[in-house]
């Protein structure tokens, strides 16, 4: 059996589809979608990419059940649909026998190709899906797992909705950070020992026109999934510099913290920026602090941690975020050039009511302070909780208790103008 093209592997599926509605049984499909295929076009040619992709439908033919129907769903997706499925699992087994065949090297002349596909899948369940149906529920599966970085993913219907939305989104926020709409607030960081706001963490934000205001958790997933977060990032930073600058000058002497993703270490270009905003605000990179979750820097992406090193160089100070969440191995950890650990508030939420979270907060400020780095805490909610912090050495605090992010006015109205009611002031420790 040969790949089909596409109206003939779309009118097969109709077919089939039919008969198995008859017969009370399920069929699936997978979409599959090769990452950064597009960008060989130019490198090896369209005629070569075009083969590869043709020999990888030849494989799935082999791989799969002589019953199952193979075709091409555009210039770099192909798509397989599964006769008599018995359930998701049946369908998640086949995905990942199709990834096993698609992932074994393409050779091309002296080179091996290794492919990274992503696969979708979904499963015709009611009676309502239809071929077309069937297959853009596939390949919004697809999207999910391109955007989770994941190599296969289920159908799931929120998670379709959460990728619409991230349609809209991306469209959008392209023009957000080109024409506005898009802001950042301030949440100040309390310096244990010298009672002083030391820094401010940036954090974004943005009120979509239609939707209001969107989770920047959900905007960096969008952005991330689309490309678009090295040129978000640019923004953030150079908001952020020209908003610390501003600070500064009426008379709150802190540093900022900036939050970058795994997408902007590995961006080449991403040292030279960084530098162009330092130079622009004069900020002192002392004063200049880049966050990074333990995912992002334990990727070990070559250029990302000649990246980090490069910052270190020029003088900035690099921080990991959420601190106990990720994967770090300890010797990776060691080849990072840290300054700070952020210890994520899962930890520190409970830490009052629970000995054990206690006493990993302890470890991990001692761990910390051992190698040397600078121990931050979020998330500190109430006084108790930064009592018990500064009893077990603790550096810093950021949480609701010494303030919410806030807009660079209000910050600057809490923090500089009225003296009285500074935050800092009314933590610091008794003499
Ligand atoms: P994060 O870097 O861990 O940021 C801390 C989050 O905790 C912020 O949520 C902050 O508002 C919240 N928070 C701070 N203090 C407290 C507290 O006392 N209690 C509670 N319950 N929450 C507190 P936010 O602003 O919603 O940001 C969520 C995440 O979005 C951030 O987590 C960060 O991962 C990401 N993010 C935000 N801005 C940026 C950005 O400019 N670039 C990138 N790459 N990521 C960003
Ligand atoms: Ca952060
Ligand atoms: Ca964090």
């Amino acid at each position: 059996m040969q790949a089909l093209s596409y109206p003939d592997f779309l009118q097969a599926i109709d077919g089939i589809l039919h008969e198995s509605r008859e017969g009370g049984r399920h069929c699936a499909a997978l979409v599959v979608d090769f990452e950064g295929l597009a960008d060989l076009d130019g490198v090896l040619g369209y005629a070569v990419v075009d083969d590869i992709v043709d020999h990888g439908a030849s494989r799935l033919v082999e791989a799969l059940q002589p019953s199952d129907l193979v075709g091409m769903v555009g210039r770099h997706q192909l798509a397989c649909l599964l006769h008599d499925v018995p359930g998701e699992g049946h369908a998640v087994l086949a995905a990942h026998k199709a990834l096993r065949v698609l992932t074994a090297p393409f050779v091309h002349g002296e080179r091996r190709l290794v492919l990274a596909p992503r696969i979708g899948v979904a499963l015709s369940k009611s009676s309502e899906t239809g071929a077309d149906q069937l297959l853009r529920n596939a390949n919004s599966a697809m999207r999910q797992a391109r955007l989770q970085r994941e190599p296969v993913r289920m159908f799931e219907r929120s998670a379709d909705e959460l990728l619409l939305l991230g349609i809209d989104l991306w469209s959008d926020l392209g023009g957000a950070i080109e024409d506005g709409g898009l802001f950042l607030v301030h949440q100040p960081q309390l310096d244990l020992v010298s009672g002083r706001i030391e820094a401010t963490e940036a954090l974004l934000r943005w009120t979509h026109p239609q939707r209001g205001p969107i989770r920047p958790d959900m905007m960096v997933q969008v952005a991330e999934g689309t490309g678009l977060m090295p040129r978000l990032t640019l923004w953030v930073f150079n908001t952020a510099l020209r908003q610390c600058a501003e600070y500064r000058r009426a008379g709150l002497q802190a540093g900022i913290s900036i939050n970058f993703s795994a997408d902007d270490i590995r961006d080449p270009e991403i040292v030279d920026l960084v530098a162009q905003g330092l130079d622009l605000w004069g900020i002192p990179a002392s004063e200049v602090i880049i966050e990074l979750t333990e995912t992002a820097v334990m990727e070990g992406h070559p250029g990302a941690l000649e990246a980090l090193w490069k910052f270190k160089s020029m003088g900035l100070r690099l921080s990991m975020d959420d601190f106990g969440t990720g994967y770090s191995s300890m010797a990776r950890l060691l080849q990072l050039p840290l300054d700070e650990i952020k210890i994520d508030m899962t930890f520190i939420r409970d830490m009052t009511t629970s000995p054990a979270h206690e006493r990993i907060v302890d470890s991990i400020i001692g761990l910390g302070h051992r190698l040397g780095l600078s121990v931050v805490a979020e998330g500190v909610e109430d006084a108790a909780t930064l009592e018990l912090l500064r009893s077990l050495g603790c550096d810093t605090v950021q949480g609701y208790l010494v303030g919410r992010p806030m807009p660079l006015p209000e910050l600057i109205d809490t923090l500089v103008k009225q003296p009285t009611d500074r935050p800092q002031e009314s933590l610091r420790q008794a003499p």
